[in-house]
């Protein structure tokens, strides 16, 4: 396990390597974006939705995935005002939604002024499947990833909305196991890092996971979406990303709020991804796997952006990743219907035992971050 010179991204992170000079894809990408002509972009992106509005006189002209998070916000914002598009914005309900979560939501459809379809899964199906995610590939946010992309790809078809806008492509934003290519089109998004091309049928039963009862956990099918010309973006790849502007920006056009008791366990912020409860056990689980996780993700994300330096992050990420994200586990536990017991046997399972190690009962890194 090494870790990168620029950032604190560890090599374990899947598709991460570090060049000869030990950086990191995503510290390369990030100095790559500095050359490249970002009104240029935007420019194509205008012009690309003056000829769908041309085109798309009574329909909506695109179709966004929120969550009523501070990147969601944005992208509604962004295609509303400056785009000028007919936006419907579609939200797959989370299970567990915190109250700072449904404010922001609340606030962003009354501020921003925009339709919305929301789609509630149905529980006893989205529960099994989270569980079975959970205990077989150590990964309950499969399904919601799976679900967000599939669920709006499903009303994009079903209302023929020529344009899905996508926020960032995280194998360019944050290296991942697809191309590292910055590109425009989101139809690969089926087989991100994310979901991993794999499907909900793995988890079929004769209960509640059964084909009718998973129409959202499925993707429209691709040529169908061709033969419409129906198209999905990134629209990182239009605009400069930044999670912190979007925040600010979420802030002044929609009142976003971060989360009132400041940041959960194991965080360096307090404005990122607090809309639900069920995440933050996922993302920790990548510390099991990988070493790292939320303040590992978030001090890079400061760093690559140039608001924090490295040495600052090797302090803050030794000081919170070992934190439990123990806010929410009691809801995690309930939810899923599994005891405490079950709980850390799956975690044991998962345990990346190259890059643990037992000492004095306590597992530690082999590598700590320096
Ligand atoms: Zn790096």
């Amino acid at each position: 396990m090494k870790y990168c010179n620029k950032c604190v991204m560890p090599d374990t992170k899947p598709g991460v390597k570090l060049d000869e000079n030990g950086v990191c894809v995503a510290c390369n990408n990030m100095e790559n974006r500095k050359s490249i002509d970002w009104e240029q972009r935007k420019k194509t992106l205008i012009e690309m939705c003056e000829n769908i509005k041309k085109e798309n006189k009574e329909l909506y002209d695109c179709v966004v995935a929120v969550s009523g998070g501070k990147d969601s916000i944005f992208q509604v914002w962004y295609m509303k005002e400056i785009c000028k598009m007919k936006v419907l914005a579609v939200c797959v309900m989370p299970h567990l939604r915190t109250r700072e979560g449904i404010e922001n939501f609340n606030n962003m459809m009354s501020e921003l002024g925009v339709d919305t379809i929301s789609i509630t899964l149905k529980p006893k199906t989205f529960k099994s499947v989270r569980r079975k995610a959970f205990k077989e590939i150590g990964e309950p946010n499969w399904t919601d990833h799976c679900t967000v992309f599939a669920g709006v790809a499903r009303i994009a078809y079903a209302y023929k909305v020529p344009l899905t806008v996508w926020g960032e492509d995280i194998a360019v934003e944050f290296g991942g196991r697809t191309s590292n290519k910055r590109v425009s089109s989101a139809d690969g998004l089926r087989d991100n890092d994310l979901v991993k091309g794999m499907g909900v049928d793995r988890w079929y039963d004769d209960e509640n996971v059964q084909k009718k009862f998973t129409f959202f956990y499925h993707f429209p099918p691709f040529d169908e979406l061709k033969k419409h010309k129906l198209k999905s973006i990134y629209l990182g790849y239009y605009v400069e990303w930044d999670g912190y502007t979007n925040y600010l920006k979420a802030k002044d056009v929609a009142g976003f709020q971060p989360r009132r008791a400041g940041p959960l366990s194991g965080n360096y912020l307090d404005y990122d991804n607090m809309d639900e409860k069920l995440c933050e056990i996922n993302i920790w689980l990548k510390y099991i796997k990988f070493g790292f996780w939320r303040p590992t993700d978030q001090c890079c994300y400061h760093i690559w952006n140039g608001r924090l330096d490295r040495k600052d992050a090797v302090k803050i990420v030794n000081q919170l990743q070992d934190e439990f994200p123990i806010e929410y586990f009691q809801d995690f536990l309930d939810f899923h219907s599994i005891t405490q017991e079950e709980f850390w046997e799956v975690v044991e399972k998962f345990r990346n035992k190259e890059i643990w190690t037992e000492f004095k009962g306590e597992w530690k890194l082999k590598h700590p971050l320096e």
